[in-house]
């Protein structure tokens, strides 16, 4: 059972509702007058106010604890980013009253906490160009103790059932413990129940549906294809920003998920805040997660998985014969 009376579970379950709520606000409001003039900044203004809001809290409520976020407040503080700075500022005073411009500025910068033995780690918008594009994006928590997850959560505003993009419904928030399993609720129904999470009970990889990323330059398009191929795989693979996917898995809406080394960046290690909080999820709900070669990831190696090679998430009864699959395309 997942103990909510544990000040860590409920603090983060809370402040990733806050954090989503925020970003859908963001994109609802700023997202469709920007995609005419392709323009990042919306995904600017909803990163750092996402930040600014969860390092907020967290210095308020574990001031002892580090906080490793993916954003700095450096652009913010340059003259070319006081219009950035004005917009975080107006949404981020939403939910933090009489917030001010050097405020915000100092609780982005709360998120340069080194990667200790105990410490937060934050992507306060993961899926950046799903968030752009109106699909899917996610607020990614994790508390990480001696190098392992113990504490995971995602909001994703826009996810509904199966694979389904709602911006309009109540969104998606999932939780995990470790040892206390994984949970799903909406994101936006506060008294909705938590409903545990089961990963598919699929052994036969025929039968599996792989998941990866949707932008093809994060990922390696032909080596999946072979992949597949070699293993049997007979639909097409499903295409979702951000860690979302690992919700899908989670709740037995896919049986693997890959994330190969993209040919145009073959030295790209992963970054801690975009696997921490959903792997946990993966494991929590009865799967498995390792790199490419199935070593287990490694959460010492400060903010990357520089220790680690891509990822490779299954349902677990998949998992063994998915890295003989990832073997014959090297060989
Ligand atoms: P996804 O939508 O699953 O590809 O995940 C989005 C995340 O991919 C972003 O938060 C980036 O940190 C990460 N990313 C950026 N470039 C790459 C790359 N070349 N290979 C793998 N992941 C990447
Ligand atoms: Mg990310």
């Amino acid at each position: 059972m997942l103990n909510l009376n544990r000040p860590e579970t409920a603090f983060a379950i809370n402040v990733v509702r806050q954090a989503s709520l925020l970003v859908k606000q963001v994109q609802k409001e700023l997202v469709s007058v920007a995609l005419t003039k392709d323009d990042r900044s919306p995904v600017t203004v909803a990163d750092f106010a996402s930040q600014a809001l969860v390092a907020k809290a967290l210095g308020e409520t574990f001031p002892n604890l580090p906080l490793v976020g993916e954003e700095d407040a450096s652009d913010l503080r340059q003259p070319a980013g006081q219009a950035t700075l004005d917009q975080v500022t107006k949404f981020v005073s939403r939910y933090a009253s009489q917030s001010t411009p050097e405020q915000v500025c100092n609780w982005v910068d709360y998120g340069a906490g080194e990667p200790g033995a105990r410490f937060w780690t934050l992507d306060p918008i993961d899926g950046t160009k799903g968030f752009l594009r109106g699909d899917q994006y996610a607020v990614a928590l994790a508390l990480i103790e001696d190098g392992q997850v113990e504490i995971g959560v995602l909001g994703c505003p826009n996810l509904a059932e199966g694979y389904q993009t709602d911006p309009e419904g109540k969104g998606t928030l999932a939780v995990a413990v470790r040892g206390e399993g994984a949970w799903i609720t909406s994101l936006e129904g506060e008294d909705d129940p938590l409903q545990q999470l089961h990963v598919s009970d699929t052994a036969t990889a025929d039968q599996a549906r792989l998941l990866r990323s949707f932008e093809s330059g994060h990922t390696n398009i032909s080596q999946i294809d072979y992949f597949a191929q070699e293993l049997g795989i007979a639909v097409e693979p499903v295409r979702m920003d951000s860690q979302a996917k690992y919700i899908l898995l989670a709740r037995g809406n896919g049986e693997l998920y890959l994330r190969l080394l993209s040919p145009k960046k073959p030295d790209y290690r992963e970054k801690i805040w975009d696997q921490a909080a959903g792997s946990l999820i993966v494991q929590e709900a009865g799967g498995k997660v390792s790199d490419l070669h199935g070593k287990n990831l490694d959460f010492t190696a400060g903010r990357m998985l520089l220790n680690n090679r891509g990822i490779l998430a299954s349902n677990g009864q998949l998992h063994e014969e998915a890295l003989q699959g990832l073997q014959a395309i090297k060989a």
